[in-house]
């Protein structure tokens, strides 16, 4: 298989059709490499008649059926390339990240080749006019050192190293290891201080986390000119709420970076303006839709659908019409704020696990958590789904909502109980707890803002 004809420049302002006909190819080459080499989708498409004739534009992709987490998870080795299909510059490995959510609790590899590392580093040196990063920044990995090496964790310093800007890494976490190698908070801060670090990355909460002790503490974040955020759904509420306290604390800006992804994917997704949606950064390596999860079609654009993306250069670990989990809409037309070309996310992505019923009501929790990120004397939250009754797993659904906050409690807990009221049309219990009970930014990689402890139903 020969290398693929691979981009074209100044690649997220091209008209729409040219950008098709680059992908268009581009898919060719993947479908039929996956005919071949890919133990899954060879089994897929024969089980569905399909050859690689049937599928030779990103219109045809929509009768091969979509693949899900699930597949994956159940046999991640069958969604890697046989290395031995391809020349020693495109398969040799270059690293192993990996993704987390296996019934078994072992994590699933997703392996990248040199090929595909280079795609990104590529991607990640073309695309800063969108990101932003510059070769003067000093960039503060806030990812946490975990027991496998994470997908954010690790791309962190790739994509810094391709700008040619700094990095340090703050190695927060714990791990089951004999090696005392992790920091505190308080140690990532300093280290933010020390280097005077232009650049935070990380998680969302974490790093709201970090800007609440640098406010307590009084550290000097001067040099701070930007957070990326990234790894867990944010709200407009919260970024504005990580705003302000870069204002409050003096940093030289105030601009958050929004950011999507998934280890999976590879290739990050990055609004240019608050709201704008998500652009693809390298539709030149992922072809983005919205599909009917039941039927495989594919949605018109701006219409919602599960997310699903389908790689176009990859030579790994590689997926065709993934289900991410979350359900968007997805846009070809230019963006209203930039003019850029390149497919947006549009909508807000919103984990199908936001979704559930509560006492029979279908209840879209991602609304309730918009509403209590905008309350600003809130230091966490939780919402949890959970029987009534505790002994009695069959009993009642109640909605609770874990707070960690200071002052008037009893005004809080109304407050709180209101928006829920709004959101959800629920009445919930209120708990007030310490907020490392909730997030505790030490030992989890991000928090846990909704938990259903409610037995499965089917
Ligand atoms: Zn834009």
């Amino acid at each position: 298989m020969d290398a693929p004809d691979i981009s074209l420049p100044d690649l997220l302002r091209q008209p729409p059709e040219k950008l098709r006909a680059l992908q268009d190819g581009l898919l060719r080459q993947m479908v039929a490499l996956c005919y071949d080499h890919h133990p899954f989708y060879a089994r897929l498409m024969r089980s569905h008649g399909l050859e690689p004739r049937h599928i030779q534009s990103c219109d045809d992709l929509v009768r091969l059926p979509p693949s899900s987490k699930k597949d994956f998870l159940d046999d991640p080795e069958a969604f890697r390339i046989d290395p031995d299909a391809l020349p020693p510059e495109q398969s040799t490995l270059w690293k192993v990240i990996y993704t987390t959510g296996t019934t078994s609790g072992r994590p699933a590899p997703v392996y990248v080749t040199a090929f595909d590392h280079f795609a990104y580093l590529y991607a990640c040196s073309k695309r800063q006019e969108l990101i932003g990063l510059k070769d003067t920044d000093r960039l503060a990995n806030l990812f946490p050192l975990t027991a496998f090496p994470m997908g954010a964790y690790a791309r962190a310093p790739d994509e810094v190293a391709a700008v040619g800007a700094a990095v340090i890494s703050t190695h927060t976490g714990r791990a089951d290891t004999v090696f005392p190698v992790h920091r505190s908070l308080d140690d990532a801060l300093a280290a933010i201080v020390r280097h005077r670090a232009t650049v935070l990355w990380g998680v969302a909460g974490f790093v709201r986390r970090i800007l609440m002790r640098a406010q307590e503490i009084g550290a000097d974040f001067s040099a701070v000119r930007m957070a990326m955020i990234t790894g867990e759904a944010s709200s407009t509420a919260m970024r504005e709420d990580l705003r302000q306290r870069m204002v409050a604390l003096g940093c030289a800006g105030d601009r958050i970076v929004n950011r999507y992804g998934s280890t999976e994917q590879g290739g990050s997704m990055v609004e240019c303006q608050p709201g704008s949606g998500f652009h693809s950064l390298a539709p030149d390596q992922l072809f983005h839709e919205a599909v009917d999860p039941q039927t495989g079609a594919r949605k018109p654009d701006g219409e919602k659908g599960m997310q699903a993306f389908t790689h176009l250069a990859r030579r790994g670990t590689a997926f065709l019409r993934y289900l991410v989990g979350d359900e968007a809409s997805v846009s070809n037309e230019p963006c209203p704020h930039c003019g850029r070309t390149t497919p947006r996310i549009t909508s807000q992505p919103v984990r199908v696990g936001d979704i559930v019923k509560i006492k029979g009501t279908l209840v879209n929790l991602q609304n309730l958590k918009d509403r209590l990120d905008r309350h600003h004397e809130l230091r966490e939250y939780q919402i949890v789904v959970q029987p009534s009754d505790a002994a009695d797993p069959f009993s009642m659904d109640e909605l609770l909502i874990r707070i960690a906050a200071d002052g008037d409690r009893e005004a809080i807990a109304g407050r709180i109980a209101e928006e829920a009221l709004g959101a959800a049309h629920v009445r919930p219990r209120i708990a007030f707890v310490d907020a490392d009970e909730i997030y505790d930014p030490i030992t989890a990689a991000k928090p846990r803002r909704v938990v259903d402890l409610r037995p499965p139903r089917d």
